[in-house]
């Protein structure tokens, strides 16, 4: 815990107490993202947001398991009462849980297993399999009721991001094929 405590208290040391305070009144993020649970990844970080300006969802591979109550759970906050405009994947390179769907027999726990059996490793080389698996993501999300509502309706846009730790990039899903920002 060690960490964590003097963590905590570097932290409090230097924020922005006026600014927490102002966020006791609610949130009004404007993009949901979905997120690997991978402790070099973080959304906030990359898109340089402050608190209150995205909703994250992290699990292992950045998954949009649409059929689990608390992926459900946390798209239907984020479109219904949140009024998110966006949603975004945001995919990795060197990504852990897409190099497990490789050799699925390997994986070597049952929470792994559950989570990433029904995953496929599709495409030549692991950049390529990551990329593939987030854009299923999003063709998961779209098929999901709430999305597909909100998406039918102009309100909610959907998209997949490609972040590479080195050289520090990012690449978006858009009509069909990957461009660098
Ligand atoms: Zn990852």
């Amino acid at each position: 815990m060690l960490e964590l405590k003097e963590g905590f208290r570097r932290f409090s040391a230097k924020a922005d107490h006026a600014f927490y305070a102002g966020l006791v009144a609610g949130q009004h993020p404007h993009t949901m993202v979905i997120s690997c649970s991978d402790s070099r990844i973080i959304p906030e970080y990359i898109f340089d947001a402050e608190p209150g300006e995205i909703f994250v969802l992290r699990n292992v591979g950045n998954l949009a398991r649409t059929e689990e109550s608390s992926v459900q759970a946390c798209i239907d906050y984020a479109i219904r009462h949140l009024n998110v405009k966006k949603i975004a994947v945001l995919a990795h390179n060197q990504c852990g849980a897409v190099k497990a769907t490789e050799h699925k027999e390997h994986l070597d726990t049952e929470g792994l297993k559950k989570w990433l059996e029904q995953e496929e490793y599709t495409g030549s080389g692991l950049e390529a399999a990551e990329k593939n698996q987030a854009v299923r993501q999003l063709a998961k999300l779209s098929e999901y009721t709430t999305v597909k509502e909100a998406t039918k309706d102009g309100h909610l846009e959907l998209c997949a991001l490609y972040f590479h730790l080195e050289p520090i990039s990012l690449e978006i899903y858009e009509d069909g094929k990957w461009s660098s920002l």
